[in-house]
């Protein structure tokens, strides 16, 4: 048996219907409409930047607290390790978001080890 739909040839699972057309109507019945694909990609989109938003904001706060640390005469392995980040992401996003005291003083403090 395949599906009853015309334009589908999957087999069919349940009422005579494949698997994606049979959810489809279990939503239809449930009285939520089925997922038109363009409006699920555009929330799907919308999720994603939010979620980058989300990062860039938490980079940003992370980066002001670093900055306040380092200010504060803090180690600076010391002051990564309370953020929870490796000294290379630190100065990564030091640099991406422009933090100039941030990433000199990190890589001061690695070229100062590395002599
Ligand atoms: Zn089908």
């Amino acid at each position: 048996m395949i599906c009853q739909r015309d334009t589908c040839d999957r087999p069919s699972r349940s009422r005579g219907l494949c698997e994606n057309h049979y959810r489809q109507l279990l939503r239809i019945e449930r009285g939520t409409p089925p997922k038109d694909p363009a409006v699920a990609l555009a929330a799907r989109r919308k999720s994603i930047v939010k979620a980058q938003e989300a990062n860039q904001l938490r980079a940003r706060e992370r980066l002001d607290e670093l900055l306040f640390l380092l200010e504060g005469g803090e180690w600076p392995p010391r002051a990564c390790e309370r953020l929870d980040w490796s000294i290379s992401a630190a100065v990564k996003a030091a640099r991406r978001y422009d933090v100039r005291p941030v990433y000199m003083a990190l890589e001061n403090y690695r070229r100062d080890e590395a002599a």
